[in-house]
Order: structure tokens, then C-alpha cells, then sequence
């Protein structure tokens, strides 16, 4: 298949498919932390698959990901945002947390275009979803948004989190909690049984430990940000920049100032 895909085996039966080799935004083949990168994963058990996240604008990646896999896939969905959803009309259905479906049905005013007609079915905290051999959990964490969730394969101790957990985090775009509420929720994920986490805008591997940095940086360090940044269709939002993008210690936060509470 021609498909300009990079895929990089990170445990058994788990691929990261990323793009955008040398195009914008990317930091070519590179596995170190660098400037954001798009990536789906795909989670292969005995009988079945996960695709976790349309991220790739490439309308293959499904086809892709199935011949890899060599058996039915599922779609799994972080979140209902455009860059998760990219050609989900090429997919026969996909499993979301329902707090998302009318972002993903009616798309969102002023920046994506909506996918009435898709098949979803609704994801749920503590679900087990078996692929034969091995059992991937569900948990939701709204905050980035309402319906956001995090997926954990118990074989491998890997936690995809989306846009979660991950070095750069837009919040507020979409009704959601506040953000202190939401780290009260982070602190109750660091007590699941996981080693690090993926998510969908960074090549490298995230420690467990890192959600420490995201909880300093939002009670510590936002109220000291005085920065503000225009989002396209969204406004103004508050802005921090923590460190250097390509070390581990960075995080930035973009945020609609009502939900700094
Ligand atoms: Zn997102």
C-alpha cells in the first residue's frame, strides 16, 4: 500500500502509527520529545485489534492499520476532537464516550465539519473490552473535554491517554470541569496500575511521573502566567509555557479563563 506511515513497535502487539514525516509540526523520525506529532496506536490481541484515534489525515490509515493487524479492528476514540475523527466516514463504526457524540455529529461551530451518519457506540469508565489474550480498560477523565478517556492495556502496563496526560494541553475549547477538578482526577489516575503513557501529539513515552509535572504546572505555575494566546473559531485563552519542548520537563497550557477554578 502506498501510505506515508512511520510505525514504531513499542511492546508486543502495539504499533505507534504516525505521519507527517517532514511536513510541518514534525520532527522527522525522531522518538525524542520534540515540537507535536500525530499518532494513532494500534493494540493487536488474539482475536481482534484496537485503533486508538483517527489522528493521521490520511484516508488509508484504517485499511493500514487492519492489514497490519491481519484481523477485525475496532476504532476506539480518546475524544471527539476534528484531528481524532480525521476521515472517520471511511470506518464502519466507532466506539466514543458519549458526552462527545455531538461534537463528533454536529461538529464544532467555526472550526470542523460534522459526521452525522456515524455508527457510535458509547465507551464507559471500567469497561474491559476483550481482544482475546488481552483486555483493554477504559477510563474516563473529562477535562480536555467532557468525554475524554484514557485506555489501558493490562498486558503491557501502556497507557494511551489522547490529549490527557500529554505535554501540551487545550482546555476549555468545549464545555468541560474545572481544571482543579480535573487534577483531582489526575491524582486519582496515578493509582492504576500503569508504567507510561502515549499520547496523541508526541512520539516518546511519557512516565507515570510526569502527571506530577502536568498537577505543578497547573496549580503552580498557571496562576504566575500572565501570557494569553488567540485560538482560531475559539478567543482568547490564558497561555503557559513550561520549560523546553524538547525535554521531558515542558508542558504548555492553553486555557478558557472561566475554568481556572
Ligand atoms: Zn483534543
Amino acid at each position: 500500500m502506498e501510505c506515508k506511515l512511520i510505525v514504531h513497535p513499542l511492546a508486543h502487539g502495539i504499533f505507534q502509527i504516525s505521519d507527517a514525516m517532514h511536513g510541518p509540526n514534525s520532527d522527522g523520525y525522531s522518538t525524542e520529545p520534540g515540537k507535536a506529532t500525530a499518532n494513532s496506536y494500534l493494540i493487536i490481541g488474539e482475536e481482534r485489534a484496537v485503533l486508538i484515534d483517527l489522528t493521521l489525515n490520511t484516508p488509508e490509515l484504517y485499511a493500514y492499520a487492519q492489514s497490519l493487524a491481519g484481523k477485525p479492528i475496532l476504532v476506539l476514540l480518546t475524544h471527539g476532537h476534528p484531528d481524532h475523527i480525521y476521515h472517520l466516514n471511511t470506518v464502519p463504526e466507532a466506539w466514543l464516550h458519549p458526552a462527545d457524540d455531538t461534537m463528533v455529529r454536529e461538529g464544532i461551530p467555526g472550526i470542523s465539519f460534522p459526521y452525522p451518519d456515524t455508527v457510535l457506540h458509547p465507551l464507559t469508565d471500567g469497561q474491559q473490552i476483550d481482544l482475546g489474550g488481552r483486555t483493554i480498560k477504559v477510563i474516563s477523565l473529562p477535562g480536555h473535554t467532557m468525554g475524554s478517556v484514557l485506555f489501558l492495556d493490562q498486558e503491557s502496563g501502556l497507557l494511551f491517554v489522547g490529549d490527557t496526560c500529554a505535554r501540551r494541553l487545550l482546555y476549555g475549547v468545549t464545555p468541560t470541569i474545572p481544571v482543579f477538578r480535573h487534577c483531582e482526577m489526575l491524582e486519582r489516575l496515578m493509582k492504576q496500575d500503569f508504567s507510561v503513557m502515549y499520547s496523541a501529539h508526541d512520539r516518546c513515552a511519557l512516565p507515570k511521573e510526569y502527571i506530577q509535572t502536568i498537577l505543578h504546572c497547573i496549580r503552580e505555575e498557571l496562576p504566575k502566567a500572565g501570557e494569553t494566546v488567540m485560538i482560531p473559531g475559539v478567543g482568547e485563552m490564558k497561555n503557559l509555557h513550561w520549560g523546553e519542548e524538547d525535554t521531558l520537563h515542558y508542558f504548555d497550557l492553553a486555557i478558557m479563563e472561566q475554568y481556572i477554578q
